[in-house]
């Protein structure tokens, strides 16, 4: 029938955890280049004033012609704001260094934690490209900008750093997705945890991988990004890792976490029919 024929909504993913620094710009960079060179349709969402994933997918300040500010502020569509990148089948909504003023603008706004979701909403609809992913790239704070990127969420992706403190930054985002879940977008899940940054030579990044594993069991993905020279290089080109160098460890371990989201993305889809 012309239904089963219909492709489904894309999957919508926010990268979050509110600790900065633990990979998540580097992980919507790299899983979206990976998830698009396995085939899939894959649009970034660059929700942190920092533009981070814009830049490190080349993406210059002057080229960002309508960013995500004007979609959560204006109404600006999806397909106005989405530009293409160098890699065949990700697009990526620039951010804008001026988001400081959205707080301000939408204090008094209709839905103002549902902007982007009634944007992404839209696009299903009537844009032209149909996602097969959308990955959000949460800023490092619980502001109007996460809640959004939560609220227009089916899942949460964490990337986790090997390091000490990872698990105390755990707790205060459980807190906040179970807050999200009450107030905004009950069917929010958590779609997996990824191990970044890992250091085989250092004890504690096993034993913190050890711990994350013993406390969330298979909601951590087997692939494990490791610390990586070349994942961390590639951004001051302008490219993804996979780009930079396909053949490098940290570009391998993404494919890896891109074949697993997929298959995770199957079975819950096989799981719901
Ligand atoms: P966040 O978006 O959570 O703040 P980033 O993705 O920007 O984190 O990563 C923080 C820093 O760590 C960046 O300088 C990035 O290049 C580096 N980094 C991230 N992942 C890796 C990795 N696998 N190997 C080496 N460096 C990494
Ligand atoms: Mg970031």
């Amino acid at each position: 029938s012309v239904l089963s024929e219909t492709k489904p909504g894309p999957r919508v993913l926010a990268v979050s955890n509110q600790k900065g620094g633990v990979g998540k710009t580097t992980t919507a960079i790299n899983l979206g280049t990976a998830l698009a060179a396995i085939g899939e349709k894959v649009l970034i969402v660059d929700m942190d004033p920092q533009g981070n994933a814009s830049t490190g997918l080349g993406v210059s300040r002057e080229t960002r012609r309508v960013t995500i500010y004007d979609v959560v502020t204006d109404g600006r569509a999806v397909a106005e704001a989405a530009v293409e990148t160098a890699v065949p089948g990700l697009h990526i909504i620039p951010s804008d260094p001026d988001m400081s003023g959205v707080e301000i603008e939408l204090s008094q706004a209709d839905r103002r934690s549902f902007r982007l979701r009634d944007a992404l909403l839209a696009h299903g609809r009537v844009g032209q490209t149909q996602y097969d992913y959308v990955l959000i790239d949460c800023p490092p704070s619980l502001n109007l900008l996460t809640l959004n990127a939560m609220a227009a969420a089916d899942a949460v992706l964490v990337p986790l750093q090997c390091e000490f403190f990872a698990l105390e930054g755990l707790t205060q985002l459980m807190k906040t997705i179970e807050m999200v879940r009450q107030s905004l977008n009950p069917r929010l899940e958590i779609q997996g945890l990824v191990l970044t940054m890992y250091d085989k030579r250092n004890a504690l990044s096993g034993q913190v991988a050890n711990d994350v594993r013993a406390h969330f069991g298979d909601k951590v993905y087997d692939a494990v990004i490791p610390r990586n020279v070349r994942v961390s290089e590639a951004p001051s080109f302008g490219k993804p890792a996979l780009i930079y160098d396909l053949k490098c460890a940290g570009s391998q371990a993404y494919l890896k976490l891109a074949r697993e989201v997929v298959k995770r993305e199957r079975s819950r889809r096989l799981a719901a029919a």
